[in-house]
């Protein structure tokens, strides 16, 4: 897939944009370039949502599910601009955002899982995606420490990984060197509404006058007051938990990303391993549990037995923000000035390069990128109208 974008600048327009995250710093970096002029509103710190907790994989290929055969198509389309995306951003920010080509390896433990990654290579090969299938002897040839008894998996050499808290401390930077005042530990009440227009947003009592309102909201997303119900997105926080284990950065354990069952671990270059991901429908609750933690490291210590000596360096909780079909829900809304750029799932920091040049493209030019039909918020409004009282 390949998004037509608009060329023409039509407007300018005095944009809020509600949430500092991955996808809210990029869609306010771009219109700041074209001269917006741009104000980001957070409750917390920026960058300290989901995009704090992820793990930063840009896994189009190993992601690909039944199903989502244009999910899959848009997130290749975002995987490709990420190169570009993090050389510009590090030259405008003058920090590293930690993109990292290391490629992807799924193991299979054991002959039914063997079974199962085989259907995902043949849906992958299906799609035109570059991956590959391991012998048990190929696999441990790219990951020594897998644990003997491997019986083979999948290569997928064209997915890799971003720092996501370095990629949110450049966005920042870059943001705020493009003019964008970026308003950290600041709530948004609610939006506002003028004869059904959004025409800014409520601050400490104030409105914040704008003509364009993009919510980028992440989890908390249906939780932002004034959001008329007919374009109130179905979004849900998906809670994760993840834990970070420190290895020696000259001598690492893993070298890819590595995904076996029920687990996947994301070596960084400073040493840290990361491995999560729990994924749990409990709301917003904020608890570690024992479950989880010990779920993840059983997991991860069945694949790799020698993370049994690694020291734990961290532990934590975030929200992904999940849509009811799983993809993003980006572009105009039917309420006049009101955008959204939410909704983004497991793959929002994937997505971010897209969402970025998608939305400010749209608001900058007045046009819509037909590209982007299947994923507009419009497919629940409609979804809502036919359902009736
Ligand atoms: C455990 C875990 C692992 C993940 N792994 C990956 C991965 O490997 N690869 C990948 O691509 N994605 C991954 N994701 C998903 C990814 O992190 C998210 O999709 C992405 O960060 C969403 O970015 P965002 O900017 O849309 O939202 P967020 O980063 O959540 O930002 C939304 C912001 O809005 C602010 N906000 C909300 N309401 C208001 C309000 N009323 N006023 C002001 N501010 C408000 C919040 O404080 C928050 O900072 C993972 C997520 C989790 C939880």
């Amino acid at each position: 897939m390949t998004l037509t974008y608009p060329k023409t600048i039509r407007n300018r327009p005095r944009t809020v944009i509600i949430g500092a995250g991955a996808n809210g710093l990029a869609i306010a970096w771009r219109l700041a370039q074209a001269g917006c002029e741009v104000d980001v509103y957070d409750k917390g710190a920026a960058g300290g949502g989901a995009t704090w907790s992820s793990a930063g994989m840009l896994a189009a290929s190993a992601e690909a599910e039944p199903g989502e055969e244009r999910l899959v198509a848009l997130a290749r389309e975002s995987q490709a601009m990420w190169p570009g995306f993090a050389a510009e951003l590090h030259a405008a920010a003058g920090m590293d955002p930690g993109y990292r080509e290391t490629g992807l390896i799924v193991a299979a433990m054991n002959r039914d899982e063997a079974a199962k990654l085989e259907f995902d290579h043949n849906l992958q090969r299906d799609l035109g995606l570059n991956t590959h299938w391991l012998s048990a002897a190929e696999i441990r040839r790219h990951e020594p420490h897998l644990r003997n008894g491997v019986v083979g998996g999948i290569h997928s050499p064209g997915d890799h990984q971003a720092d996501n808290r370095a990629l949110a401390r450049a966005l920042l930077a870059a943001a705020h060197n493009a003019g964008v005042r970026v308003h950290e530990h600041t709530p948004v009440q609610g939006l506002e509404l003028v004869q059904g227009r959004a025409r800014g947003v409520r601050v400490a009592d104030e409105v914040v006058p704008a003509e364009a309102v993009v919510v980028a909201a992440g989890a908390w997303t249906p939780d932002l007051a004034g959001l008329p119900e007919a374009v109130r997105p179905p979004v849900r926080p998906i809670k994760g938990q993840m834990l970070a284990l420190r290895m020696d950065p000259d001598r690492p354990l893993v070298h890819h990303i590595l995904w076996a069952p029920a687990v996947y671990m994301v070596p960084r270059p400073d040493g840290r391993l990361l491995i999560g991901g729990t994924v749990e429908e409990r709301g917003l609750n904020t608890d570690m549990t024992a479950g989880g933690v010990y779920a993840l490291l059983e997991a991860a210590w069945r694949a790799v037995p020698a993370i049994e000596d690694l020291a734990i360096d961290e532990m934590w909780v975030g929200f992904r923000p999940g849509s009811r079909d799983d993809a993003p829900i980006l572009g105009d809304t039917t309420v006049d000035g009101l955008w959204l750029a939410t909704g983004h799932h497991r793959n929002g920091i994937l997505f971010a390069p897209l969402t970025a040049d998608a939305l400010s493209r749209e608001i900058l030019s007045g046009e819509r990128i037909p590209e982007l039909a299947p994923f507009r918020p419009e497919r629940f409004q409609r979804e809502s109208a036919e359902a009736g009282p």
